[in-house]
């Protein structure tokens, strides 16, 4: 493809992209497909010979569009809100054309540079501790993250031998019972294990129980285990419950000073934006690491997590190796960073470009007005719950997530979300809450409107309604 083909295609492509969001709320959230229905519709073979590219994009519309749900359509309410945006689109697109590669500093002095300082910004503007300014990257995933501090960690309880010479069979790893399963996964993956990653009960609300953790790890102490890690989360993902941070670092101080403390707000950390919601962080602080995720609620392409540390000395100690072939002298002079050395891969791409365009584009106020929006949005269906007498919230509404239940029941709430997600017109998951059947409407998407919510909630009524007839025609 030639320059002048790529232009003429790229707009095209640019093209496709804002017809998308002209037409996505129309379609049905969800395709209506089986699992294998899209590899039918594919050619078997790869072609021998290039195609010409008119043919390709057109497959796009007949073999790639049927095939996607729509996350970015304001009637998909489902798991949490995964926003792009446009500029954060045009961010994604030059990073891919400028092909960076920014493994370490000289590989890509602006994709290093640029990305610590947005990394600052978001301190900034989340009013996270000013002790995070400089230590900050941006990683894949929250999940990333976690792995990564939890390496943090391990390399700090052993003195660096447990990352090079073998995990001791002594450390245990703490989270709630809420926490989400890449805590669990990270713990596995670093050696710690199911059987010492304890699961700590959680309170009515449904945040870590501190005195059931200040027990678990008086216990391990004297079990003679060696307690290292702990996961506290800022939004746990069934119900945005806040674990009190304050609390555990105060317990973890208390009971055992070594234990590192991160905080895992993938979800929630972006309220903060708002001052009226910066409690969700209060005692971070006192964490040794930190995440969010800004490809959730803060209109940034998938893939982008924010992930700071109080020290990075423990982390690059945990995560670096030098051979020959990347010795660079800045490196070597210390005066570069080279964020390989923050996380697992090797490679890195140019994450930083979208998030600096979101942020110059929205700036704080502009993204302080979405989120305090999408909050007051979650508030008025949270109030057409309460107001109908055959639902029922199963927790309080808690920032943009409002868990709820009809009376009736768990098979009947439970068919009640198939029926609305069969239509096409919503998209809602669910989660268990104490073993409750729970319906889960999350908002955030980056064009909802209260039309939205106002229609999202007289489907939900309706098809209540239609099935309790049905029931009722079957009973009879
Ligand atoms: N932590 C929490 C609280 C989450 O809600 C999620 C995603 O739902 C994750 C971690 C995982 O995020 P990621 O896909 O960035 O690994």
């Amino acid at each position: 493809m030639t320059p002048a083909e790529f232009r003429e295609f790229g707009k095209q492509v640019v093209d496709w992209i804002a017809d998308y969001y002209e037409w996505v709320e129309s379609r049905p959230v969800l395709p209506d497909l089986a699992p294998g229905d899209i590899r039918a519709s594919l050619p078997d073979d790869l072609p021998e010979l290039g195609e010409p590219f008119e043919h390709i994009l057109g497959d796009v519309d007949r073999l790639i569009e049927p095939g996607l749900t729509h996350w970015q359509s304001p009637r998909f309410m489902a798991y949490f809100p995964s926003n792009t945006s446009f500029p954060s689109i045009l961010g994604e697109m030059l990073a891919a054309g400028m092909g960076q590669q920014g493994m370490v500093w000289k590989t890509s002095p602006v994709a290093t540079e640029l990305e610590t300082h947005v990394m600052d910004w978001l301190v900034t503007l989340l009013g996270l501790p000013e002790h995070f300014k400089g230590n900050g990257v941006i990683q894949d995933t929250a999940s990333s993250a976690t792995l990564c501090a939890l390496l943090a960690a391990r390399e700090r309880i052993t003195g660096g031998t447990g990352n090079r010479e073998g995990v001791p069979s002594n450390l245990v790893a703490y989270t709630s019972d809420q926490a989400h399963s890449s805590i669990q996964k990270a713990a596995r993956i670093a050696g710690i294990g199911d059987e010492r990653m304890r699961l700590i009960p959680t309170d009515d609300q449904f945040r870590m129980d501190t005195r059931a953790l200040a027990s678990a790890i008086r216990a391990d102490l004297e079990g003679g285990l060696t307690p290292f890690f702990i996961c506290a989360t800022v939004g746990t993902t069934s119900s945005m419950a806040v674990d009190n941070v304050r609390d555990i670092a105060h317990v973890v101080r208390r009971e055992a000073a070594e234990i590192w403390v991160h905080v895992d707000a993938a979800m929630a950390g972006t309220a903060a934006v708002c001052p009226e919601y910066r409690w969700i962080h209060d005692g971070v602080e006192d964490a040794d690491s930190y995440c969010f995720n800004p490809h959730k609620w803060m209109f940034t392409n998938f893939d982008c997590n924010a992930f700071w540390v109080r020290d990075r000395k423990q982390l690059v100690d945990a995560l670096s190796i030098l051979p020959e072939y990347l010795r660079t002298a800045e490196h070597l002079s210390g005066a570069a960073i080279d964020y390989r050395d923050w996380q697992i891969p090797l490679g890195r791409r140019f994450r930083a470009l979208k998030l600096w365009f979101v942020l110059r584009h929205y700036g704080a106020a502009g993204l302080r007005h979405h989120i305090a929006e999408h909050v007051r949005l979650a508030e008025s269906f949270e109030a057409k719950v309460e107001a109908h007498q055959d639902f029922e919230l199963v927790i309080p509404r808690s920032l943009n997530l409002v868990c709820f239940a009809h009376r009736h029941g768990d098979a009947f709430s439970e068919a009640l979300m198939e029926a609305v997600n069969a239509t096409g017109q919503l998209y809602l998951s669910h989660t268990r809450l104490d073993e409750r059947y729970t319906i889960r409407c999350s908002i955030g998407g980056r064009d909802q409107e209260q039309r939205h919510i106002d229609a999202a909630w007289n489907l939900i009524v309706q098809q209540a309604v239609q099935i309790q007839r049905s029931d009722s025609r079957s009973d009879a």
